[in-house]
């Protein structure tokens, strides 16, 4: 169920009691319902509102007030279960922060510009959300703009009769400029406005009230679109984590291996066409397993974040640091001849042998030494796969000739 229309006057249970059910219920309280109460019957709202209703419609009711609420709140539900299967993908997978943030449940505190220039309206509007949400108000339709750009609000009220502006004007620049897109616009409309209200609401405004304003109607409206821009970040956070993990090792914060083979494979690409060069080396620590049966496998992983951090400040922002296995790295260095590729690796064995890596807390100094193999783009038809190949029997043969140190094949 993607919403509930609730009427309050029902034989056996009320309204109330149903809805009071419906959210005391964690499997679903997060199903929207909609209260259909009488015109004559403002206190029902409250009551309402008391239990944990979403939204009202009031009878008679008007198609367009139905299918905008519908709209709204579909929406709002379609985000919550998005987010609660992800978390529930994440709490198998047993990654951290699956929980979905307790602000965007509760849609309270919400930050608000309210843009408005009739100080009767906008002071009782203040009044009417005083403790609830944080809102700011801003007569001047082009302040309003540079503030929404350049803040993180939740939510834009924007009042129908602007005096010196047209308000759906407004609308439609929030709508167009790619860091507003995503923030919800109620609009305050005039009952005979409906024209200018519908034209509103094609050009992506999120909902409506109508005056005179009803208090309990405003804060639900609001609550639910501050839900909706909340669970709408979250949901773009949770994607912009999902990336990192997809391509990032979690030991050391450089590539995996996944990432590395199909960037490797465009670079490749890229290189063989525009004949340009590209160079490759595969490190591998020298006698790691004795680090991890030594000293413990936590030290070893403390050696393998340091070593990361090294390569690092080694290579150039271009290069492509990959964990390939392991204990088994790998740099990909596009635009590079064999020189300036012998000579990076050759640093990187330096900046490792050194200094000594610093474990346990600083208790422990050890020795750590690295082998690395490097190859290049020889041929136009070289594949990726020829690549770490070449650059594999290189570091073998360093492995062989003593460990701590560069080699390529054709040395
Ligand atoms: P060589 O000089 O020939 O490379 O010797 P080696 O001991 O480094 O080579 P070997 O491949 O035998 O051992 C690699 C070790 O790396 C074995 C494994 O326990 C350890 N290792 C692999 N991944 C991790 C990791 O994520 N953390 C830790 N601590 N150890 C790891
Ligand atoms: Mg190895
Ligand atoms: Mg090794």
């Amino acid at each position: 169920i993607d919403l509930v229309l609730l009427d309050v006057m029902m034989p056996g249970m009320d309204g109330f009691e149903v809805c009071a059910r419906i959210k005391a219920n964690t499997r679903i309280h997060h199903v929207p319902v909609v209260m259909v109460t009488a015109l004559d019957q403002p206190a029902d709202r409250v009551r309402g509102l008391e239990a944990g209703a979403d939204d009202f419609l009031t009878k008679p009711v008007s198609d367009l007030a139905l299918l905008t609420r519908v709209r709204s709140l579909v929406r709002l539900k379609q985000l919550t279960d998005e987010l609660r299967l992800r978390a529930g993908t994440s709490r198998e997978l047993g990654l951290a922060g699956a929980e979905i943030a307790h602000d965007a449940i509760d849609g309270r505190n919400g930050r608000i510009l309210l843009v408005d220039d009739r100080r009767s309206s906008f002071e009782r509007i203040v009044t009417a959300m005083r403790g609830v949400h944080r809102v700011e108000v801003e007569p001047a339709p082009s302040e309003a703009l540079l503030k929404i750009g350049h803040e993180n609000f939740d939510l834009v009220i924007v009042s129908l009769d602007l005096q010196s502006f047209d308000a759906l004007r407004l609308c439609s620049q929030i709508r167009s400029v790619e860091r507003m897109r995503q923030l919800p616009i109620l609009v305050l409309s005039d009952p005979d406005e409906s024209a200018r209200l519908l034209r509103g609401l094609d050009l992506g405004v999120n909902d409506y009230l109508v005056r005179p304003l009803d208090k309990n109607e405003l804060l639900a409206r609001v609550s639910t679109q501050v839900k909706r821009k909340r669970f709408g970040d979250q949901l773009r956070d949770t994607l912009q984590q999902s990336m990192e993990l997809a391509i990032r090792d979690g030991l050391t914060g450089l590539h995996n291996r996944r990432y590395l083979e199909s960037h490797l494979a465009s670079l490749v690409r890229l290189s063989a066409s525009e004949d340009r060069g590209m160079a490759l080396l595969i490190m591998d620590i020298d006698h790691f397993k004795r680090v991890n049966d030594t000293h413990g496998h936590d030290a070893g992983d403390e050696v393998l974040r340091e070593f990361a951090r090294r390569i690092r400040k080694v290579v150039r922002g271009i290069d492509l640091c990959a964990r390939f296995g392991g204990e088994e790295f790998v740099v990909v260095m596009p635009d590079t001849d064999v020189a300036l590729a012998h000579s990076i690796a050759e640093r990187i064995r330096e900046r490792v042998a050194e200094l000594p890596f610093a474990v346990a807390d600083g208790a422990q100094q050890l020795d750590v030494t690295v082998s690395i193999g490097l190859s290049w783009l020889e041929h136009a038809d070289d594949s990726p796969e020829t690549l770490l190949q070449r650059a594999d029997q290189a570091l073998y043969a360093a492995k062989r000739n003593g460990r701590n140190r560069v080699m390529s094949e054709a040395a």
